[in-house]
């Protein structure tokens, strides 16, 4: 018998992403000079929106006032901020979703990484590779190891998972994909739910950059698609959506259609929510519904397109310069395959050493991801203009 959970000496580790810190320190105390541009981290960076510091600061001023002031809140979300998020991310779209199916969270991580939490041990999972590594950890360290089924995402088929050889019970699916920033169509979208309706697999669908879509054809959610009520719980964030990485909101969809082995699965994650998790902050629920304001919606959506226009700004100067590309259309994630089949680790290296610019290793995502490397549209307009023209003239 053993005290400790053994299943953590499994995990992968992030050793990669800590060799990368170590590059970094290393080139920056060797050559002080050299302007470094970070486009690999996955942060925002720009400040939060008006409408949202005006919800703050309001919302702030009730605590302080006796009438006003909130205690423990629901642990499923105030109402006012889960009628708010169906009223902007369902309705439009005719996903039918009930306020009393949205739980909102302080992100789309935990949620992510503690669904998992709702199956057995024994419940095989198909997990995409490469993808947001929190699918495969969590299962990991819940001692699934060996119960995963990997979905190879290549440039011969798109990026996009196919289904799995095996029966497996749970599908995560991302959507735009972090890191390759495919999208799943609406073709797509309707095989997978008309095979989990098929198999009786569920479907975890991570959403968290629906707003960064641009193609009216790709779905903004999987509840777009007829009959993903019986099969799908999906995840939002308004971390990429509303620059709210720092303040920390999110929400998951569990419908009250969603049964398996004759258990409703809106209540199971309604028990576990009330559990472990004690709800997000007052003021900061009241600044994600001032998100979903029409004057805060157009605000935040200014901010994703200065954002895309970054994507643009690497995706075709790449392009330009002979590169091979992949995303950056629908999704702020750019998905370059390397040149002369570099290993992603070793060009993080040389991207460093010629360019100054720091990006991330594709091999970090997955092994599917070696060979490629992650840039990101989230840093200052003229600092990837900058970035662009450096990597054009290292003549890769
Ligand atoms: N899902 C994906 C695909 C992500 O890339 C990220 C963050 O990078 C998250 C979820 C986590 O979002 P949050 O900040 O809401 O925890």
């Amino acid at each position: 018998m053993s005290m400790v959970n053994h299943n953590f000496s499994r995990l992968a580790g992030s050793y990669l992403f800590a060799r990368m810190k170590d590059e970094l320190d290393r080139f920056k105390s060797a050559h002080p000079e050299v302007d470094v541009i970070r486009l690999g981290i996955g942060d925002v960076t720009r400040p939060l929106v008006p409408s949202v510091i005006s919800a703050l600061h309001r919302a702030a001023d009730e605590m302080g006032a006796p009438a006003a002031f909130r205690g423990y809140g629901p642990e499923q979300g105030y109402q006012f901020l889960r009628e708010a998020a169906v009223r902007r991310e369902y309705a439009p779209y005719g996903a039918d979703i009930s306020p009393d199916e949205v739980f909102i969270s302080d992100g789309a991580k935990c949620d992510v990484g503690n669904i998992q939490e709702l199956f057995s041990t024994d419940a095989r999972v198909a997990i995409c590779d490469p993808v947001y590594p929190v699918y495969l950890d969590s299962n990991v360290m819940a001692g699934r190891l060996d119960n995963v089924v990997y979905l190879p995402c290549r440039e011969s088929n798109g990026f996009a998972p196919e289904f799995p050889a095996g029966k497996v019970d749970v599908i995560y699916l991302c959507s735009p994909n972090n890191p390759t920033g495919a999208v799943l169509d609406r073709a797509m979208l309707t095989r997978w739910v008309d095979y989990a309706r098929t198999t009786g697999a569920v479907l975890l669908y991570d959403s968290a950059y629906s707003a960064y879509i641009r193609d009216p054809g790709i779905p903004h959610t999987i509840y777009e698609i007829p009959g993903a009520r019986e099969v799908a719980i999906e995840f939002k964030s308004f971390s990429k959506t509303a620059g709210f990485t720092g303040l920390r909101c999110a929400f998951a969809v569990v419908p009250k259609s969603l049964e398996r082995d004759g258990v409703n699965l809106n209540q199971l994650w309604f028990r576990r929510q009330c559990t472990k998790f004690n709800g997000v902050a007052y003021i900061v629920q009241r600044a994600a519904e001032a998100v979903y304001s029409d004057a805060g919606w157009r605000e935040v959506n200014a901010v994703i397109d200065y954002y895309m226009e970054n994507a643009e700004i690497i995706r075709t100067g790449l392009e330009k310069n002979g590169f091979t590309v992949y995303g950056g259309k629908n999704a702020p994630y750019i998905w370059w395959k390397l040149p002369h089949g570099a290993d992603s680790f070793g060009f993080a290296k040389t991207l460093l050493e010629k360019t100054g610019i720091v990006g991330t290793p594709g091999v970090g995502f997955g092994s599917c991801g070696e060979g490629y490397f992650r840039l990101t549209a989230f840093g200052e307009k003229s600092r990837t203009v900058e970035a662009v023209r450096r990597i054009a003239e290292a003549k890769f």
